[in-house]
């Protein structure tokens, strides 16, 4: 008899590896299970990759690297049975892994077979535990000692399923620190890599009473109205789950809410937590705003660029233009669109005898975002698109600025505008000129940028562009 001591996936594969090379049947084998030593956090040993180790394509993988070769199928099948709690599974797996390497290649197939019963039975159970784990853990604020902020979640799967749901979190949660503690593992996430370590006690889980709003908000904001099946949650929600989620109490209210919501509940999710909602005045009036908007740290963008570009307009104006963000021009002018795609937009406006002061315009963002290139003339400065976090911490001047003109009808100059106010599947090439109705207006209708025009190296295409810009400006714009 050969004793095998073995914890995770990969000792299995590698254990496994040289008895079936060396012809030893699964009857002389006894599996018993050795935990790693405690190696929480600081120890690269304790890096993996996200596929566990085994490459695994369509064909045969390797089980290790020389001689044995099974079906990906089940390599893939192990590494998720292998994250089950029952300690019959090392020995399950060699049995089945010595009779497909054996005469019965084809014997994941055989579904009255009971090992293969008990494996899919074994699977599908991980598979519903990582499924809970990816809707179930709640992050809390910590701060370190450098004064950063980390998020911590506690959680209990069933089964020893950290390494295999980290990655998601590592996609979902890729711009925070954070860490998952669970009784069996850990796992923490720098903004580069995942490490696994020993697993903590639930006395020392972060009690963090007072960051139970955060919760809230969090699920608030994530909350998806148009996902929820009330049944199917409740038989989906184990009760034993339900004290660390103080939202279960916000359920009612969030059925009730809008669809808006949706879009920034998404930002949310993806851990953007910083926003410009406490640069705003007490007062959401215009004056007031431009006056706040100056001092708004709300990203990184102010460091760079001269100032905040806020909108201008009439206070009671019925149309609202949307752009994207000020350019090199506005940066410096302190206004929107008065450089090359400002002198477009005139063009059209004019072309649709629509008066631009009539008009209040504005930005999603409200500082340029650039890079600078060396020229033989000095350096220049490269328009660099926003990003979803930039946009998002931004989002509430422009809110504020659409509460307070409050206008009849609202057009969105590209796809960044667009995605902002519409939805973020909004695609300009294929829903612009139409009518929707957002939170903001009923009448907001999205249109080709002035930019995206001039950039346009067709000119016929830039003819037609320019013609639609005109036609849909005309169609949106409303007198009272
Ligand atoms: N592009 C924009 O989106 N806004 C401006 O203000 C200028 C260029």
């Amino acid at each position: 008899m050969r004793f095998v001591c073995v914890d995770t996936f990969e000792q299995w594969r590698d254990e496994s590896r040289q008895l079936l090379t060396s012809g030893v049947a699964p009857e002389e084998v006894h599996w018993t299970v050795q935990r790693r030593q405690p190696s929480l956090f600081g120890d690269d040993d304790s890096v993996r990759n996200d596929d566990m180790g085994a490459k695994v394509g369509n064909t045969d993988a390797r089980l290790a690297d020389v001689k044995v070769t099974v079906p990906s199928d089940f390599l893939n099948l192990a590494k998720q049975v292998a994250c089950h709690r029952d300690k019959g599974r090392w020995e399950l797996l060699y049995r089945a892994l010595w009779r497909i390497s054996g005469k019965q290649r084809n014997l994941l197939k055989i579904a009255s077979d009971d090992d293969v019963c008990q494996l899919m039975r074994m699977q599908k159970a991980v598979s519903r535990d990582v499924h809970k784990m990816k809707a179930f853990v709640r992050f809390r604020k910590v701060m370190n000692q450098d004064g950063d902020e980390n998020f911590i979640a506690w959680h209990r799967p069933d089964h020893r399923i950290v390494q295999i749901a980290a990655p998601f979190f590592a996609r979902r949660f890729k711009g925070m620190n954070w860490s998952i503690l669970t009784p069996d593992e850990s796992v923490t996430w720098d903004q580069h890599q995942l490490r696994y370590g020993d697993g903590v006690p639930v006395s020392e889980a972060p009690d963090g009473d007072e960051l139970e709003e955060l919760w809230r908000t969090y699920y608030a904001s994530i909350f998806n109205p148009a996902r929820v099946k009330v049944a199917m949650m409740k038989s989906e929600m184990p009760v034993r789950h339900w004290p660390t989620l103080p939202e279960t109490q916000l359920i009612p209210e969030l059925l009730e809410q809008a669809a808006g919501r949706v879009d920034r509940m998404i930002a949310k999710s993806e851990g953007f937590s910083q926003t410009a909602t406490h640069y705003l005045p007490e007062n959401i009036d215009l004056a007031t705003l431009r006056e706040s908007v100056k001092h708004c740290a709300a990203c990184d963008l102010h460091d760079c660029a001269t100032q905040a570009v806020f909108g201008v307009g009439p206070a009671d104006a019925e149309t609202v233009l949307v752009g994207e963000q000020p350019g090199d021009a506005e940066d410096i002018a302190g206004e929107p669109f008065v450089g090359p795609a400002g002198k477009l937009l005139d063009e059209v406006l004019a072309a649709a005898r629509i008066d631009r002061d009539s008009l209040y315009i504005t930005n999603v963002v409200k500082h340029f975002k650039f890079t600078e290139q060396e020229t033989a003339r000095g350096k220049r400065r490269l328009h660099q698109k926003p990003d979803s976090r930039e946009i998002y911490a931004c989002r509430p001047w422009l809110e504020a600025e659409l509460t307070s003109v409050k206008p009849d009808a609202i057009v969105c100059l590209g796809a960044t505008a667009a995605q902002a106010l519409i939805g973020r599947d909004f695609r300009i090439t294929k829903q612009r000129g139409a009518i929707v109705k957002t939170e903001w207006s009923d009448r907001t209708v999205a249109t080709w940028h002035p930019a995206a025009i001039l950039r346009m190296p067709n000119e016929q295409r830039r003819k037609e562009m320019t013609a639609q810009l005109i036609e849909d400006l005309s169609l949106a714009v409303v007198t009272r």
